[in-house]
């Protein structure tokens, strides 16, 4: 045919919005639309220390994409993107080439290690769900493996958390959750595993509001979490962090949640990039580009009022999509493209099931119950979106306190 060619890259939370966006704003033959992902799966990113923790089933934490989009109006192409070719336009996939009009970029994020010594071979990721279904597996086995041991290493039940950001916080919170029911599964005492979060900042969650970071450092710890502020990591031992100078903190399992930054694709492509991401226009097309788009963890989008970019969260790749769609029909209709205008609606962390902390309607704080009621309304919500009321009742979060 002779329609013009949308493909999207990545079924994260900017792609797969912008896919379901993209059917209902344009009729079926103003464009063809083709959505590339590496998995016949969307999983939602933000409930991996879930997974990771074995506080929820891997399989509430994704939905097989051909449920929410109609594989009769979209082509879905399940395979790896490898490079962008963007004089050619063209991608090359691992197992085959498709070329594009219009191309959306919204591949994610990959952790980040900083080139530290011994990080990425040593350390476990919450990057998918392979690398977080594996965290969980390796603790399990490590709790399995301790009462046949004939020398038992108390250390080796221990779990280390390498950054303080929302990510090792949340994470820590499930940890604390699940690590008790862990102990009596495996007849261990319980005073014997450690969770320790090491953050190199003076306070965990660095430049958060001071009394909710208060408030989640005091419910992690009167649950056992253990804090080493302060404390740069410098090396990932087989068995330990090695940080400030020279100290050794040993456990047996090692995840490192210390940073992320945009998809390696982006710099295999050639686009120039700040930190690993594209600094993208209002409009969020590529800096030069007319046809490329860059959405989610792989754009630094401009606060300009704040003269930096915003965080990289799924609130805003989700609101991405709605410009970006909004901007692939106008430009199909040779009509006037709008500017990006971010909707803050808060931030809220889980600290486990039954605690939470954040701010919601611009600085209206929350807490516990309150807050991890919120948080399991936020997380419904994008199922909604998603997938509607049945989506929510297959895969959403009700557990009462
Ligand atoms: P992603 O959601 O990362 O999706 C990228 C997609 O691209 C994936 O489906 C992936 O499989 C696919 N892909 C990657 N590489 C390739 C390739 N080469 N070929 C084909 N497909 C590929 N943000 C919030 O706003 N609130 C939260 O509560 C929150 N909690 C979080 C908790 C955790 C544990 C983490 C890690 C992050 C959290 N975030 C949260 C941040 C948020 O998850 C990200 O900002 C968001 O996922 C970015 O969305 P995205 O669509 O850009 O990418
Ligand atoms: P991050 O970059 O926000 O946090 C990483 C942390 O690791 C920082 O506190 C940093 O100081 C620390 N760190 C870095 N190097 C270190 C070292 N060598 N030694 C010790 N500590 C070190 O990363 P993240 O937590 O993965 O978050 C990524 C993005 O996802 C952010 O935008 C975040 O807001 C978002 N997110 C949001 C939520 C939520 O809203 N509930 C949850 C998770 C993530």
């Amino acid at each position: 045919t002779n329609k013009p060619r949308i493909v999207v890259l990545g079924a994260g939370y900017a792609g797969m919005m912008t896919t379901k966006q993209l059917t209902k704003k344009l009729s079926p033959d103003e464009a063809e639309i083709v959505l590339v992902n590496k998995h016949n799966y969307h999983y939602q990113t933000t409930w991996l220390h879930e997974v990771a923790a074995g506080t929820i089933n891997t399989n509430q934490a994704r939905v097989m994409i051909s449920d929410v989009i109609d594989p009769n109006r979209v082509r879905l192409v399940y395979d790896s993107v490898v490079k962008v070719n963007k004089d050619e336009q063209k991608v090359k996939l691992e197992n085959s080439e498709l070329t594009y009009d219009y191309l959306v970029i919204a591949l994610g994020f990959e952790t980040n290690t900083f080139g530290i010594k011994g990080m990425e071979e040593n350390a476990f990721f919450i990057q998918d769900i392979d690398s977080s279904r594996q965290i969980f597996e390796h603790i399990e086995y490590q709790f399995a493996k301790y009462n046949n041991e004939e020398d038992p290493n108390e250390e080796s039940l221990s779990i280390l958390v390498g950054g303080g950001g929302f990510t090792g916080i949340e994470f820590v919170g499930e940890l604390a959750e699940n690590v008790p029911k862990l102990c009596r599964k495996y007849d261990i005492d319980p005073n014997l595993p450690k969770i320790i979060n090491v953050e190199a900042a003076p306070s965990i969650l660095p430049g958060f509001d001071e009394e909710l970071v208060a408030y989640a450092k005091k419910s992690l710890e009167d649950r056992g979490v253990e804090f080493r502020e302060g404390a740069k990591i410098a090396e990932c031992k087989e068995d330990a962090f090695v940080v400030n100078e020279g100290e050794e903190i040993k456990a047996g399992t090692i995840v490192w949640t210390g940073g992320v930054t945009g998809n390696s694709i982006l710099k295999k492509s050639g686009f120039e990039l700040t930190k690993g991401k594209v600094t993208v226009e209002d409009t969020l097309l590529a800096p030069a580009e007319d046809n490329i788009f860059i959405l989610g963890d792989c754009a630094w989008v401009m606060d300009k009022e704040a003269g930096r970019p915003y965080p990289p969260t799924a609130q805003s790749a989700m609101q991405h999509a709605g410009t970006c769609s909004n901007n692939i029909k106008a430009l199909l209709r040779n009509e006037p493209l709008e500017e990006f205008v971010f909707d803050n609606k808060g931030t809220v962390a889980s600290l486990g099931k039954s605690d939470a902390m954040g701010t919601v309607f611009e600085d209206k704080k929350l807490y516990g119950k309150t807050a991890a009621s919120m948080k399991k309304v936020i997380d419904n919500r994008w199922l909604l979106l998603l997938g509607g009321p049945k989506l929510i009742l297959k895969k959403g979060k009700f557990r009462p306190f």
